[in-house]
């Protein structure tokens, strides 16, 4: 193997001990701590394990945490009155609305209702807006795309002038990362590339990437032949291709592959992210990060 592997997993782990030092810092000397309030409606067997790992890593790096369920025949019109009561509350500071919602809910609306200054997912219209403006006006960038940044950034890779290659358009990932690629600043200054499912000649696109982001969804898209050797490849694909049993638990899990032909791309790539354990711990790492910043943001101290 040539590439350099980027692991999520350990960049988690620096990320998180970085945060609850700053938590610990600014309890002593403002008496304040980030507050992170996630409103689940129903019980999506998926939603519900990913609130908990919010939940339970807002409590490991110290924030002021509540896990808000509702019942899933909870009208619009109170979850809105919920979510107006915690714009209110001066002890919160992010404010998460797990997705989907129940049919009957209309989620822009819901999700718009949030205060664009506690919207630490980033998807409020304002914060996208304030994303695209760039420098200081970026408040919160949108999760799994500053995790990408990150990773790019901790594995010392040149992203100054660099050729970044996007595949894929998406609201929450391919546009946001473009757009975050091209600004000014750190980890930044690329020349960016978007390609999607009506780009002709994918491939020799993909081979002048220096940085290439796949988020696509679809698993071995991109082929080994498609990568220039010593490239830094970010693969944000995460497709159930199957199931096994855990050695671990002894219980069904689904077997993940990425958008990348893991196996040849890492011969051939000089930095890569793998499946699992590359992007995906990075997005509730960027939520919490999100969430120290708007304490931070209120106090005056960014
Ligand atoms: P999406 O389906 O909303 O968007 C996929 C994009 O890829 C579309 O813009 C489409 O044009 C493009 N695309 C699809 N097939 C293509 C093809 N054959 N050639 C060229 N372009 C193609 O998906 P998304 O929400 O952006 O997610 C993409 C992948 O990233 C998924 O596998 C998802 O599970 C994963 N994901 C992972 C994380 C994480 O790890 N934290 C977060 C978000 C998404």
């Amino acid at each position: 193997m040539s590439a350099k592997l980027i692991k999520g997993t350990e960049i988690r782990e620096e990320i998180l001990e970085e945060i609850t030092k700053e938590v610990a810092e600014i309890k002593e000397k403002h008496g304040k701590v980030p507050g992170l309030v996630t409103i689940l409606v129903g019980e999506n067997p998926a939603s519900v394990s990913y609130v908990t790992l919010k939940i339970k890593t807002a409590h490991r790096v110290g924030f002021h945490e509540i896990q808000d369920n509702q019942p899933p025949d909870i009208s619009e019109e109170d979850l809105l009155a919920i979510i107006d009561k915690y714009n209110k509350d001066d002890d919160i500071h992010g404010i998460l609305v797990q997705l989907p919602l129940p049919k009957h809910i209309d989620d822009k609306k819901v999700l718009n209702a949030i205060d664009p200054d506690k919207d630490v997912d980033g998807f409020h219209p304002v914060n996208v807006g304030r994303l695209m403006i760039g420098g200081s006006e970026v408040k919160f960038p949108p999760c799994t795309p500053a995790g990408i940044q990150e990773m790019i950034v901790r594995a010392g890779v040149e992203t100054e002038g660099a050729e970044v290659v996007v595949v894929g358009r998406s609201n929450i990932v391919g546009k946001p990362i473009a757009v975050m690629m091209m600004q000014k600043g750190r980890g930044a200054n690329s020349t960016v590339t978007v390609v999607h499912t009506r780009t002709k000649n994918l491939d020799e696109h993909c081979k002048r990437a220096d940085i290439l982001i796949v988020a696509a969804g679809v698993p071995g898209l991109v082929k080994p032949e498609w990568i220039k050797p010593g490239a830094c490849v970010i693969d944000v694909g995460v497709n159930r291709v199957g199931e096994k049993i855990s050695e671990k638990t002894g219980k069904k899990v689904a077997i993940l592959r990425g958008d990348v032909d893991f196996e040849a791309a890492k011969e051939i790539a000089g930095y890569i992210t793998p499946v699992p354990g590359g992007v995906g711990p990075m997005t509730i790492t960027m939520l919490m990060k999100n969430t120290l910043n708007s304490l931070k943001f209120k106090l005056g101290l960014m």
